[in-house]
């Protein structure tokens, strides 16, 4: 397990819980080398998330389609920091009260993570995870993005 911070591999564990009904284990850890403190999740068998799309469809979680949409859109950041977010974002996801998480719910936690990063990836990211298609859709996008 990699401290985020410093990437040093050894860390100590103050505190686990269970999350998702047991299916994963939440840890609170202390790096030894930093004495940052983070939060990992750790699975105990293949959770099943799901996404509820903008027309009510459900389809199984991917992390190949989030890191595709991110391919696409964030071509500043390299493979690694990507790869990061969709960690953060996934963490995220797996504290999430329901297995089944609106799409747009995802859209809102990549925008969290861009809007400081890069506002356009965002807005690229959008229109291809989100399926944004029309004006309309677009118009609601960018007004969510100045809150
Ligand atoms: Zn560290």
């Amino acid at each position: 397990m990699l401290c985020p911070y410093c990437a040093f591999d050894e860390s100590n564990v103050l505190e686990s819980r269970e999350a998702l009904d047991g299916r994963a284990t939440r840890r609170r850890r202390e790096c030894l080398k930093c004495k940052k403190r983070f939060t990992t999740y750790e699975k105990v068998e293949n959770i099943e998330l799901k996404v509820v799309k903008k027309d009510g469809r459900i389809e199984d979680y991917e992390r190949e389609k989030l890191e595709k949409c991110f391919e696409k859109a964030c071509w500043k950041l390299n493979a690694e920091e990507r790869s990061r977010l969709i960690d953060e974002i996934e963490m995220k996801l797996l504290n999430w009260d329901s297995v089944e998480i609106p799409s747009r719910e995802i859209g809102k936690l990549v925008m969290d993570k861009l809007k400081d990063i890069d506002p356009v990836a965002y807005v690229r990211f959008a229109t291809i995870y989100l399926d944004i298609k029309n004006i309309e859709d677009f118009r609601k996008l960018l007004k969510a993005m100045d809150k």
